[in-house]
């Protein structure tokens, strides 16, 4: 049997910073499942769709074919057998996901390819929807958040740190418009699951955080 770890949270939160950091730690694979919907968001935008038509992303999206592979531990995503991680984290392809992630056929699509990844190794699985509707059996379900105030400094932050221009208050709008969307779509809209540990990582180092979630997992172990 397989140990599942289902991270959920905001965009921003810091979930996959985490989740990577207590992959290595604890020897598990880290699935990153905001990359598989980038991917799909990424063919539907070279495929000239509109964010907004619905209809057009539900149809289109099953010829996306995506899968995994790691390499060194790093999660490569493969675009119909295309390794596309370099054109994940546009804004392009961001403002489509956020867009895209909502309509039904398109976590249909993504649903049965998490849980088979989960299925068959521990792993520690990052999204918004993982412990509520993915693995809903998960062994440990954190709930990692910060207030958005808080989240958008740290994305400003990172952006002036690698010398790029940055618009606080522009990030702050795009990360409460993105958490607007994430917690008030139809389908699997962004919650903490009932059984999951909220974490709010606003006052907490990464450190702090990384601690807190392999105490809860060695506890779980021993159980
Ligand atoms: O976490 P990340 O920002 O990479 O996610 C990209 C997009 O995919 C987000 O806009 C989010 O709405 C969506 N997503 C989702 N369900 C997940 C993971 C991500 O809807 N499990």
């Amino acid at each position: 049997m397989s140990f599942n770890i289902a991270i959920d949270g905001p965009a921003g939160a810091g979930k996959s910073t985490i989740a990577r950091k207590a992959a290595e730690a604890l020897g598990f694979t880290y699935v990153d499942t905001g990359a598989m919907y980038r991917a799909i968001a990424c063919y539907l935008f070279e495929q000239g769709i509109a964010p907004e038509d619905t209809a057009a992303i539900a149809s289109a999206c099953t010829g996306a074919d995506i899968s995994i592979r790691y390499e060194n531990g790093e999660q490569i995503v493969l675009l119909n057998g295309v390794n596309v991680n370099d054109k994940l984290r546009t804004e392009e392809v961001s403002a489509m996901a956020s867009c895209s992630s909502a309509v039904a056929e398109v976590r249909q699509h993504l649903l049965e390819l998490q849980r088979s990844l989960a299925r068959t190794q521990n792993v520690i699985m990052d999204g918004r929807d993982i412990g509520t509707t993915v693995l809903p059996d998960a062994d440990v379900k954190i709930y990692l958040t910060a207030s958005s105030e808080i989240r958008a400094k740290r994305r400003y932050d990172e952006y002036i740190s690698k010398g790029q221009e940055a618009d606080y208050d522009e990030i702050l709008a795009e990360i409460n418009e993105r958490d607007e969307r994430d917690m008030n779509r139809e389908v699997s809209p962004l919650r903490q699951a009932d059984d999951a540990i909220l974490i709010d990582s606003s006052y907490m180092t990464p450190e702090e955080v990384l601690d807190a979630i392999c105490k809860l997992v060695k506890e779980k172990e021993k159980e």
